[in-house]
């Protein structure tokens, strides 16, 4: 580093940030990029990560890895959790609760969304969300493990209890969690207990729509519905899920009417998401605007009214027609770079124009939908064009060829090669054998 050369710090290592980073690599200024995990996890494919099919190695990589040849760019592990925008400073903080400040000429904010329960933040204890390897691990062991109690509870009540599964939200990710965790049961899982029949287990899906994957047409909707119900997702469509308990969910319908309790030890949360703390944070000290959810307002070209120097991107960048897709992440990550450069070279900047380059969600072996412009494909087609888009996205050659063999082999032979889950340590939140939430812990503990 040359210490004279603009500098540029970019927040989150994602896909908006990970795109930036490289971008810049090529560029004369001094990049760090701050990450409070270190690594670029490929969010699409968490579920699968959740499910047993792939290892955490495979859907993420080592950003120190990723930039080693990257002679300008240096990563960082730390969380930001402060901005003096007068002084152009973040302070972060180190997992061990140590601070340090880094300066910079430009800003990229580029950290994400996380898992919103709409101001119902005790349903967290009970309902892992879907945003990052944790959440992926904290599923597989919670999916797993039910069966493995079930295994060993006689038939009745309380392992019909374990042997439901519960859902919010049926975009992609609950669609994919759903069809994942019925297939789980009736393919892999199938011959392999003694006392239970994993075929039995129940997946219920609820969402406050009326219909799954709401981005996509209609057509590729109703698709998409027939083959979760011969799968044998149990689909509620109109509910809110109004309560999540240790034992159970209950769900109110959107128009009134009486709301109705289900018995399950697992419920998975997909159903919304928020800005992470530090970008509230930010949006205040900038004096952005910001959306409900906490997107931060950006001007054309990505940055914030009245710092042309702070630049928001990805699912953070609140600003009418920008979706919270990797794509758009992406290319806001190229495009900020090109602005960098662009100052840099004297030239004006340019405003950011998102292209749709589609979506797909999996539904399950041998299905998916695939919406690209005016093409629309589902069945075996949409499911190959799902695989090869995903297998194009992912970071890292070795993740890529690993991958591959590693669906061939789950095609071929049913079973699910990561499917091994850690108890974690004792006085964790989510402490394992009782799955009980702090709230509950704390109050075992003063009636003891
Ligand atoms: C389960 C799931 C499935 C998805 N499937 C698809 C799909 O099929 N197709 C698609 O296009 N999109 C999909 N998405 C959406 C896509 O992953 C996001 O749009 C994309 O990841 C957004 O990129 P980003 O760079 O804005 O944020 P992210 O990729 O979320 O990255 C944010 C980064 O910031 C870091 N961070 C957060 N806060 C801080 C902080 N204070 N300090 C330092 N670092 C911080 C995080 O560790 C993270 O690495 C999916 C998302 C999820 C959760």
């Amino acid at each position: 580093m040359t210490g004279d050369r603009p500098k540029v710090l970019v927040i989150g290592g994602g896909f908006g940030g990970l795109f930036c980073a490289r971008r810049l690599g090529r560029v004369d200024v001094d990049v760090t990029l701050l990450d409070r995990t270190a690594c670029h996890v490929f969010q699409p494919l968490l579920y699968q990560c959740a499910t047993g099919t792939l290892s955490i190695g495979q859907i993420s990589r080592s950003l120190r890895e990723e930039f080693e040849h990257h002679r300008n760019v240096q990563t960082l592990l730390g969380e930001a959790v402060r901005l003096d925008p007068s002084a152009r400073r973040v302070t972060a903080r180190r997992p061990d609760e140590s601070q340090f400040d880094l300066d910079y000429d430009y800003l990229v904010i580029a950290a994400g969304m996380r898992q919103s329960y709409f101001g119902n933040e005790e349903f967290a204890a009970w309902a892992p969300g879907m945003k990052t390897l944790d959440d992926a691990l904290s599923i597989r062991r919670r999916v797993f493990a039910a069966f493995e109690i079930a295994e060993s509870l006689p038939a009745g009540p309380e392992r019909d209890q374990w042997l439901t599964f519960a859902v919010a939200g049926a975009g992609p990710t609950g669609v994919e969690l759903a069809g994942q965790i019925r297939e789980l049961a009736t393919r892999s899982l199938a011959n392999e207990f003694h006392s239970i029949e994993p075929e039995e287990a129940r997946v219920l899906l609820f969402d406050g729509g009326d219909r799954v994957l709401k981005s996509f047409t209609p057509a590729l909707t109703d698709r998409a519905t027939r083959v979760l119900e011969e799968l044998g997702v149990e689909l509620h469509f109109g509910v809110h899920v109004s309560d999540v308990r240790r034992d159970g969910v209950t769900v109110s319908p959107k128009d009134g009417g009486p709301s109705r309790d289900h018995a399950t030890r697992t419920v998975l949360w997909t159903a919304g998401v928020e800005a992470v703390p530090f970008a509230r944070h930010a949006a205040e000290v900038l004096g952005a605007d910001t959306d409900r959810s906490g997107r931060i307002a950006v001007n054309a070209d990505l940055s914030v009214a009245g710092h042309p120097e702070v630049f928001v991107i990805g699912d953070l960048a609140g600003r009418d027609g920008l979706p919270g897709v990797a794509e758009n992440a992406m290319q806001g990550g190229l495009h900020v770079a090109a602005s960098i450069r662009r100052d840099l070279d004297g030239r004006g900047r340019k405003a950011f124009r998102y292209r749709d380059l589609g979506s797909a969600a999996y539904i399950s072996r041998g299905h998916a939908v695939l919406q690209v412009g005016p093409i629309k494909m589902s069945g075996a087609l949409g499911w190959l064009g799902w695989g090869l888009i995903h297998i194009a996205f992912l970071t890292g050659v070795r993740n890529r060829f690993s991958t591959v063999g590693t669906w061939l082999a789950t095609i071929a032979r049913a079973n699910r090669s990561d499917r091994s889950f850690i108890l974690g340590g004792s006085g964790h939140p989510e402490e394992p054998y009782t799955w009980e939430s702090p709230v509950h812990q704390g109050k075992r503990s003063a009636d003891q």
